[in-house]
């Protein structure tokens, strides 16, 4: 196992680089607007990184990944952890989204970032709070 999402003192410890506050709110003031944008942080992982993320934060209390539930309902069936490209995870310590990208995925940064805020968006009231997780 991994440390990139285990818990430090209650914190989240993230590997990968951070993609710039400016794009991600770029594209929440374009698609999503209408809702108060809530805390996200995006990064870049490599592939080794991504996937150790993946598996550390399915197992992290501090994080509730989208449940197979959700997948289920949105591609009709689970993906292979080793087909997706884009994750997001909702930290509860620190009320914060978190969306990762496999580095050398076929879909463009922007592309995943929008997929992923989408469902945050759909997750937030106006206010931008969590209205599916506490
Ligand atoms: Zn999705």
């Amino acid at each position: 196992m991994g440390q990139t999402a285990k818990d430090h003192g209650g914190r989240l410890k993230v590997e990968g680089n951070l993609i710039s506050a400016h794009i991600v709110r770029g594209l929440w003031e374009k698609y999503f607007a209408e809702k108060s944008m809530p805390k996200v942080e995006a990064r870049n992982l490599t592939p080794k990184q991504f996937f150790r993320f993946i598996r550390d934060a399915e197992s992290s209390k501090h994080i509730a990944p989208n449940s197979r539930e959700s997948m289920l309902k949105e591609h009709g069936h689970i993906i292979p952890m080793e087909k997706r490209g884009g994750f997001v995870f909702y930290v509860k310590s620190e009320d914060k989204w978190i969306i990762i990208r496999r580095s050398n995925c076929t879909v463009s940064v922007t592309d995943v970032l929008s997929h992923e805020m989408r469902h945050i968006f759909e997750s937030i009231d106006a206010q931008g709070r969590n209205i599916r997780r506490q």
